[in-house]
């Protein structure tokens, strides 16, 4: 149901974007609309009474100014209230006052020019997340990753040069920048799906070099863990190699941050006929049952972890859920407060 749900506001978000269509066809719409729907008119008036004009009137401005924006959304008001005039009430006049039909119209007026006003606000909220987007992209991103270069700089120099202190401190810069870099990514890819703009790149692609190349990277961060890696896929896998990847990495950080160092993390692949199937398997903290069901929406964190203050948003599974849905796969987790978790997320195989 939640997917459905995600799946539909996705698509309403994007046919709100009526910056990117042309004049022709965003007033297109309302002629074709009333067109099509007072075409209908005779069936439709039988089945919802004499009420129906009024019903499919609303409709096709809600959907003229959500498609179209303000100005489509006035002109679809005026067009069916012209068409509803001449259709229904001129033809049966002499059953109902006059007084009453110019009353109905001036509420549909007012009704029509509010549905404009409220579709073309909910797009000027869309046009300023896409600003916050490129603000965060290029004013934020920009000059950390310029931080990033030269915290590495002083890094490699200080390590030339055998000062300790201060490559310590230029592995420390790099470190937290690249925390807060991971944190505005995050953000990013959130408001992206929100306003499906997330892309793929689908191709094929062996998901246990994936699964490897990823623990290798993770090595280098948390150099004294252990992390074991058993099982081999053979079947290559469709889909998006970056966006497994960022599974694979959220998947994996969040066993590593939330388990003690001296525990070690199992990853194990598998196949079948149908589908491959990775487990990333920790002995940390756990996530007690009730709270299991929650893990995958946005902002939600266990109350332990806010205790602890550890860093995040609580936005990597709910990315990991989305990405892995896309491909028609399954993520989910089995857990035990205090004793670890495994996070699973299966991959169907082409035919
Ligand atoms: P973040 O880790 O940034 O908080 P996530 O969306 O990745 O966000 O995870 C959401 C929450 O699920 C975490 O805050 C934590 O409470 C819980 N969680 C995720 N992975 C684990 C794990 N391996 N062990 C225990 N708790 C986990």
């Amino acid at each position: 149901m939640e997917e459905l749900w995600d799946k539909t506001k996705i698509i309403l978000v994007r046919l709100a974007h009526f910056n990117k269509r042309g004049r022709i066809r965003r007033y297109g719409v309302p002629f074709l609309l009333t067109l099509f729907i007072f075409s209908l008119k005779e069936y439709l008036h039988g089945f919802f009474g004499e009420h129906s004009a009024f019903l499919l009137a609303s409709f096709t401005v809600a959907a003229s100014s959500w498609y179209g924006g303000l100005g489509p959304g006035i002109l679809a008001t005026f067009l069916s209230l012209i068409a509803i005039y001449t259709g229904y009430l001129i033809t049966n006049a002499s059953s109902h006052p006059v007084t009453g039909d110019l009353v109905l119209s001036g509420i549909f007026l007012l009704e029509g020019l509010v549905i404009s006003i409220v579709s073309e606000a909910r797009y000027e909220m869309e046009r300023q997340k896409d600003e916050f987007i490129g603000f965060i992209s290029h004013e934020l991103k920009n000059p950390l990753t310029a931080v990033k270069g030269f915290s590495g700089l002083i890094a490699t120099n200080a390590k030339k040069r055998n000062c300790d202190k201060l490559k310590y401190y230029g592995e420390q810069i790099t470190y937290q920048a690249d925390g807060i870099l991971e944190l505005i990514d995050e953000l990013l890819d959130v408001t992206r799906i929100e306003i499906g703009r997330f892309t793929y790149n689908d191709s094929f692609f062996n998901l246990s070099e994936l699964i490897r190349e990823t623990i290798k990277h993770q090595q280098i961060i948390a150099k004294e863990r252990v992390i074991k890696f058993y099982g081999k896929s053979k079947k290559l896998v469709y889909g998006d190699r970056y966006r497994i990847g960022q599974v694979m990495t959220n998947l994996l950080t969040n066993a590593l941050k939330y388990s003690p160092e001296n525990k070690k993390v199992i990853v194990k692949v598998k196949e079948n006929t149908m589908a491959t199937q990775v487990s990333i398997k920790d002995f940390g903290i756990g996530i007690s049952k009730e709270n299991q069901k929650h893990v995958f929406k946005t902002f939600y964190r266990t109350e332990d972890v806010e205790k602890k203050r550890s860093e995040g948003l609580g936005l990597g599974l709910y990315v990991t859920k989305q990405i892995v849905t896309r491909h028609k796969g399954n993520v989910w987790v089995q857990s035990q407060k205090g004793k670890g978790s495994t996070f699973f997320f299966s991959l169907p195989l082409q035919k």
